[in-house]
């Protein structure tokens, strides 16, 4: 196996993957916040600021827990959680967020803009935002800001303006275009917060640094709960960052097995799903050669998902890499079984997950029965389900 470490290349590049495909007024810009990152990485006070805040504000480390009762239930595996739904403003969206506005303080920025789909990465940016004193913006579809109505009136109460998006779709697609064309205008004060493992380079390999965090502490805690590495791990997959972000430090255990979960929505038919890896081919969006859920002419296609955190028509670039490799395998999971299995974790559990971490809940089930007693397999609950619940409730109370 190469050494992860050594990826992207100097290009930005995973193999046939990845790049950086932008118009050439953000060229500047992004070899700017390569270099910044760069400084900021290897330096040590950003590094101690950085633990100082993960810390103190966003609440790690998260905790490793077994999941005794569906375990139980399952009779199968030993289903571990790890648990970044525990994390400040309810995902693992908020490692990144920090990460990257340190970094803009450093860059001398005073303005944040950011795109978001579920709201999480929003809100993620509009906390960090707020605790930073940056003036911030976020664009979001005017479809998503209804599906997450609560998560609107959360980052406006921590002093974001959201602009809603009224293109295409007007979803997540359309926001990053919008976030996009923010950043050409006012490059110079401004900082973009990309909010998952996707687009240009270095945002996939920086947001991937800043999860990485996932990953380490797992390791160090299934070792000192088990004595021994999982099995197998499952992470549903959107952009990628929760995925890739515990995966990371497995990638060299090479007897560990990698789920990545894409949203299957109603089913692997063209405009019902976002299983990139399903339907998808090879193409060009929002600045990364990746695979792209489109049609023959190359139109990108439009997608669904029960989560619109999962709802986007790429997936990130490193993701598609390790799938060539072989070293990450991805399958799916419908709306109609996340629904199913996020009444049951709540109910055996105690904990309602997010329907995006509920996706790879779906898949570490079916593992865990398949395995069978005596493994271990270990699931990323990247978030939870409270923005989730009136639409669930919405959906069950139209079904009974
Ligand atoms: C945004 C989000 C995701 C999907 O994004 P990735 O970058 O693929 O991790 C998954 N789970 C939750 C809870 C989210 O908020």
């Amino acid at each position: 196996m190469i050494a992860p470490e050594t990826l992207p290349d100097a290009r930005g590049r995973f193999g046939d993957f990845g790049g950086v495909y932008v118009p050439e007024t953000l060229m500047t810009a992004l070899e700017e916040l390569g270099a910044a990152y760069e400084k900021a990485r290897t330096d040590p006070a950003y590094q101690t600021e950085l633990r100082h805040h993960l810390k103190e504000f966003c609440g790690r480390p998260t905790e490793l827990y077994f999941a005794e009762r569906l375990t139980e239930h399952v009779g199968g595996a030993k289903i571990y959680f790890k648990r970044e739904d525990m994390l400040h403003t309810g995902a693992h969206k908020i490692n990144n967020a920090l990460g990257q506005a340190l970094l803009a303080r450093r860059m001398g920025k005073r303005r944040i803009i950011a795109e978001t789909g579920a709201g999480q990465h929003g809100v993620a940016t509009a906390a960090v935002s707020a605790k930073f004193g940056f003036e911030c913006v976020v664009y979001m579809g005017s479809v998503d800001m209804e599906r997450q109505a609560l998560n609107v009136f959360r980052m406006r109460l921590m002093g974001a303006e959201v602009r809603g998006v009224d293109a295409g779709q007007k979803t997540l697609k359309e926001a990053v275009n919008e976030a996009m064309r923010d950043w050409v205008t006012n490059v110079r004060s401004t900082h973009y917060i990309l909010g998952t493992a996707y687009g240009a380079h270095p945002y996939p390999m920086m947001v991937r640094e800043f999860h990485r965090i996932i990953g380490r502490e797992a390791k160090e805690q299934i070792l000192a709960r088990e004595g021994r590495l999982p099995d197998e791990l499952v992470a549903c997959v959107g952009g990628g960052s929760n995925a890739i972000g515990l995966f990371f430090e497995f990638l060299p255990d090479t007897h560990v097995r990698m789920w990545g979960v894409e949203a299957g929505g109603r089913g692997i038919r063209r405009g019902e799903h976002a299983a990139r890896f399903e339907g998808g081919r090879l193409g060009v969006l929002q600045g990364c050669k990746t695979f792209i859920l489109q049609d023959g002419d190359g139109q990108i296609e439009g997608t669904h998902s029960v989560s619109a955190g999962l709802d986007y028509a790429a997936v990130g670039p490193e993701h598609a890499f390790y799938r060539e490799k072989g070293r990450i395998e991805f399958t799916y999971a419908t709306d109609d079984e996340v629904l199913e299995t996020f009444q049951l974790c709540s109910r055996l559990e105690g904990i309602i997950p997010a329907l995006e971490s509920t996706h790879a809940l779906v898949h570490g089930i079916k593992r865990a029965r398949e395995l069978g007693k005596g493994k271990v397999v270990l699931v990323n609950l990247s978030g939870r389900g409270d923005k989730d619940v009136q639409q669930v409730a919405a959906i069950l109370g139209n079904k009974a």
